[in-house]
């Protein structure tokens, strides 16, 4: 138990109870939630305490966004709900963003936040930090509960861990009002009110008819091709999905937050061939991945549509936890539902050695276009312009992820994400960390402190400087727990890139520029951190070497050319003016 208090009811008389405090931290640790990402204050800061004092891990930040992040991330990697703990009203809105990207992008995450009292902010009385939270949590989480009393506690605890991992995976919040922590109730009726929740993601094993239809289109397939989404990473299913991978012998794509599922070099891996295979195949198998803008939905041009709302003619299979998705944006013709583990070993059961291998002619055309984008991109990175660029330092990121391929990479930025997406191969699953489904700006060094949390290991951010301002002071968090994080800031001065002017001539910089020759390793220096100003790619080496051998958090301002990147990276058509007709 977090602690009991023995208190005397009676002269001579004395008894055990224990109080909301201790409640809560009881339920978390009794179902293995071991890590609180947050930042204490009223009505929560004696829960923090408690909770360290109880042998949890709490990790506290500067801005409840980054904390918040931090525990989605850390959901996304470990599959099981990450905890982000915040004040009321101002701290909570702080944690939503991150609650809802969490929800769009099926990351399990708990949101705790203390909140006033019930009977003031219903009456709108003008309570300290006075907000009705849960109701303006409901549209952004996937669920939302409230405990009023503490032997309610162990329920709203397992509601809300049942509600994040269940199904389809997503952020819950969880609001427990300051006068819920100091309630006493007798210890061992408090014991026995906390549930240890028994199977909290169950299987959810696909129709076996399901299961034939998708094998029946993939068999009769000329050209397959499989897409691999984030849902198959964090299924942790990497064997059998490798397995289907390697049985069937087709192509397959991974989405950004996949790419490790197997190694990028592996040879069925056609990114390099995309724009190429996804107009040509004539079955496509979704696994974990949705057709949503990431994949142009499923049609138009991108697909070899005649238009942008033309269909392509792709047959899909789609696997998926959610019996909503399919038909969500084209024709799924074998959605196969269930978890992404159960489904792939079902299909493995029905794929044996006599499976046909696909077309020679396929996988020799996507091979061939494979190896000759290859070669165009290795004669880009082998350039040392000056000064250095996107290309020339992401070459260097390039051999030294290679070089630590356990380490995970954390990456946010326009033209920082694309390029490093596309350039830097990851080897191994659940590695690679980014802005997922909304191409978020601000994950940054919440998800760096995560994931140094969580593995215990080496993280290497890849940020655009725009988007390291998101969440740059939690550097501070990053020394304060003397993390192994090494932050290479890919510094052009500006978003997108930094040579815009102000038309009218004025003295105000244009809305897209920063200041020039920003000196951001300082910023690192300033809490006990390394701090490296690198201007050549040889520079940038023996910085992130340097940092991988030390363990010591450092940043890196990795100086590039202003003119360098293009508006809103590989997303350009989406502005608005692009559309003009
Ligand atoms: P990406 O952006 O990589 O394409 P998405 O976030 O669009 O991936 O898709 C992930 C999909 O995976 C979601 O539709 C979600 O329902 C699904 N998913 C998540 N976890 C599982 C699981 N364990 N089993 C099956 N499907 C899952």
């Amino acid at each position: 138990m977090g602690g009991t208090v023995t208190t005397p009811q009676f002269a001579g008389e004395a008894q055990a109870v224990t109080d909301g405090f201790n409640l809560v931290i009881d339920a978390l640790k009794l179902n293995g939630l071991d890590t609180i990402f947050g930042v204490p204050g009223i009505p929560i800061t004696d829960l923090a305490r408690k909770a360290q004092a109880a042998g949890m891990r709490v990790i506290s930040f500067r801005h409840e966004q980054s904390a918040a992040y931090a525990a989605s991330i850390a959901g996304f990697m470990t599959g099981k709900p990450g905890i982000c703990l915040t004040v009321s009203a101002p701290g909570f809105l702080n944690g939503l963003t991150a609650l809802a990207n969490a929800t769009t992008n099926c990351f399990p995450m708990i949101l705790i936040s203390g909140s006033s009292e019930r009977e003031i902010v219903d009456l709108q009385q003008g309570d300290y930090e006075e907000m009705d939270q849960l109701a303006i949590a409901k549209s952004f989480a996937k669920a939302a509960f409230r405990v009023l009393h503490a032997e309610d506690i162990g329920v709203g605890v397992a509601r809300a861990i049942r509600a994040a991992v269940s199904g389809r995976p997503g952020g819950v919040y969880l609001d427990l009002p300051g006068k819920l922590f100091p309630q006493t109730i007798d210890a061992e009726i408090g014991k026995n009110s906390l549930i240890k929740v028994v199977d909290p993601a169950p299987r959810q094993i696909p129709a076996p008819d399901a299961v034939q239809r998708a094998l029946a289109l993939l068999r009769e397939a000329k050209r397959p091709l499989i897409i691999l989404g984030k849902g198959a990473a964090y299924a942790q299913a990497d064997a059998d999905i490798r397995a289907l991978v390697e049985r069937t012998g087709i192509p397959y794509l991974p989405m950004s937050m996949a790419k490790g599922l197997l190694p990028d070099t592996h040879p069925q891996c056609a990114s390099a061939a995309r724009s190429f295979v996804l107009p040509e195949a004539d079955v496509v198998m979704l696994v974990g991945a949705r057709l949503n803008w990431l994949l142009s939905h499923g049609k138009g041009k991108t697909w070899g549509g005649k238009d942008a709302r033309a269909w392509g003619g792709q047959k899909f299979v789609q696997i998926d936890i959610s019996s909503q998705e399919a038909d969500s944006n084209v024709r799924i013709d074998a959605p196969v539902v269930g978890d992404i583990g159960s489904c792939v070993a079902a299909l493995l059961a029905g794929i044996d050695a006599t499976w046909p291998k696909p077309q020679a002619g396929w996988l020799a055309a996507v091979a061939e276009r494979k190896s000759k984008n290859i070669a165009k991109m290795a004669e880009t990175l082998a350039k040392n312009p000056v000064p250095m660029n996107f290309h020339s330092a992401l070459a260097v990121v390039r051999d030294i992820v290679k070089a630590n391929p356990d380490a995970c990479l954390v990456n946010e930025g326009a033209n920082a994400l694309d390029f490093t997406r596309s350039i830097v191969d990851m080897f191994k699953p659940r590695k690679r960390l980014d802005v997922g489904t909304w191409g978020v700006m601000g994950i940054g060094m919440g998800f760096s402190v995560a994931a140094a949390v969580v593995s215990g290991g080496q993280v290497i951010a890849i940020e655009g400087d725009s988007a390291f301002g998101f969440s740059g002071m939690e550097v501070e968090t990053i020394c304060r727990y003397d993390l192994p994080v090494c932050v290479v800031i890919l510094n052009n001065s500006g978003v997108y890139r930094g040579d815009e002017k102000n038309p009218t001539g004025g003295r105000d910089p244009a809305p897209l520029a920063f200041v020039k020759d920003a000196r951001y390793e300082k910023l690192m220096e300033a809490f006990g951190g390394v701090g490296v100003h690198a201007t050549t790619p040889a520079e940038l080496r023996s910085a992130m070497e340097e940092a991988i051998r030390s363990r010591r958090p450092t940043l890196v301002n990795a100086v590039i050319d202003a003119t360098a990147g293009t508006e809103s990276g590989r997303i350009t058509s989406l502005n608005p003016a692009a559309k003009r007709q």
